[in-house]
């Protein structure tokens, strides 16, 4: 039996940013500067619930690096959202960006509730107290928000508002906001687009058949859905998908467009019922967790049976189960790579807004499709040169880059 380390979100991150570090042979100092985070801020959220009783919640932001530009990344509303799951998340967005070489640095944010019990407008009162509390630290040229689990579009657009009303107008100050808001087309679907074109290109680099290859997916929400219709029209078979209302499963293939005309996955009506994590112990070709961090842990790890993970959801895999899927010869494109098409999305998005030009939506996404193969195919380089995995290659490309921007902007002071 391997030895069992838990380490925190963060720790889990920084093991591979010091693997990255080593191969690189970057000077210690150096080290310990990528492995820490710029600014935390840490907020209390008063809110009145409905029988006039006050709750108060806590919110945070994380900013980790600006080597590389403004900081960039998401806010999150759920339940363990916590001050060192943000840093994990906002050092994830430093490498990401940088990985596919966009002008960001990371961060991320969040609240942590609930977001399922909130009606829409607690969460408007919310966001805009969030905002109101952290509009110091925010920005298009500082660090801009985008949505994450239990946020969204309607989200971005309230922040929007918020933000215009204390600093003025400034739509590139967030991404992910609706069309009808300054919004980009291409955007809402561009993560899941990019999970699914980053699968068919690991597919075919093992000349895997892309026709009918069976595919699993734990989530439904932004990232799931377009995740599992690009797949289904680049030809593969969505054979099981869950939310956390349950899951379906049905080994002949899901129509999507059936799937997804449904709000969640408890009024389907088709396949087998299954639990929430249950789908990620059906035999597959490919696993896409989409959902929560961590749920591929030493717990269920043996039971996984794919042959290919891609890691849409950010950190869904802990490290001990990670090396044991690599024992085993499961290929794993890391959540850096594997679900960077939504940070490229939002760059696309953000360059629109400054430049006050809209692009049509076959430019954005040739776009995207165009610089998601570069990362892929860097990646896979990177991995042959150094005779590493996907993952601590991804780490590698990206880790150099920031090292580089931070060391020429020449000062410690
Ligand atoms: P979302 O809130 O739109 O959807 C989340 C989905 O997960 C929902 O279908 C929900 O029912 C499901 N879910 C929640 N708890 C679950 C459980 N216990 N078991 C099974 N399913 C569960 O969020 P999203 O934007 O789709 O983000 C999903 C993941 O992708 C997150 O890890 C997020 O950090 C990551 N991500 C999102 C983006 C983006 O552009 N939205 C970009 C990069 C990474």
């Amino acid at each position: 039996m391997d030895r069992v380390v838990l380490r925190s979100s963060f720790e889990e991150v920084n093991e591979q940013v010091l693997r990255a570090g080593d191969l690189l042979g970057l000077h210690p100092g150096i080290i310990e500067v990528l492995t820490s985070c710029e600014r935390e801020a840490v907020i209390a959220i008063p809110m009145y619930d409905d029988d006039g009783n006050i709750e108060v919640l806590s919110g945070y932001r994380v900013q980790h690096s600006s080597a590389r530009g403004p900081t960039k990344g998401g806010i999150r509303f759920h339940q363990t959202v916590n001050l060192d799951e943000t840093r994990a998340l906002a050092s994830l967005m430093t490498w990401k960006t940088a990985l596919v070489d966009v002008p960001f640095g990371g961060s991320k944010g969040g609240v942590a509730v609930d977001a399922s019990t909130l009606s829409a407008r607690r969460k408007e009162q919310i966001i805009r107290r969030w905002t109101r509390s952290l509009v110091e630290m925010l920005g298009q040229n500082r660090d801009i928000p985008s949505p994450d689990l239990g946020t969204d579009a309607q989200t971005m657009a309230w922040f929007l508002d918020e933000y215009q009303r204390l600093e003025g107008f400034q739509p590139a100050c967030v991404t992910g906001k609706p069309i009808e808001l300054f919004g980009a087309p291409g955007r809402e679907e561009a993560t899941g687009r990019g999970v699914a074109g980053i699968t068919r290109a690991a597919l075919e680099r093992d000349g895997h058949e892309i026709e009918g290859a069976r595919v699993a997916i734990q989530g439904f929400g932004n990232v799931g859905r377009y995740t599992a219709l690009t797949c289904s029209e680049l030809g593969m078979k969505v054979i099981a998908i869950a939310d956390v209302t349950g899951g379906i499963v049905d080994p002949d293939g899901l129509d999507v467009w059936e799937l997804l005309s449904y709000p969640d996955l408890s009024h389907a009506t088709v396949g087998d019922r299954i639990g929430s994590a249950d789908v990620l112990e059906v035999e597959c070709d490919v696993l896409i967790p989409a959902a929560l961090g961590e749920v591929i842990t030493d717990e269920n790890v043996d039971r996984v049976r794919c042959t290919y993970l891609i890691e849409a959801a950010n950190h869904p895999t802990i490290s001990t189960a990670d090396a044991r899927l690599h024992k085993r010869g499961i290929t794993i494109v890391p959540d850096i790579l594997a679900n960077s098409g939504g940070v490229l999305g939002s760059y696309f998005e953000w360059t629109q807004n400054i430049q006050e030009f809209r692009w049509p939506l076959e430019r954005f996404r040739e776009e995207l499709d165009a610089r998601m193969a570069v990362a892929f195919n860097t990646t896979v380089e990177t991995a042959d040169q150094y005779k590493v995995d996907l993952r601590t290659a991804a780490y590698v490309v990206s880790v150099k880059r920031v090292a580089e921007a931070f060391t020429l902007r020449g000062t410690l002071a």
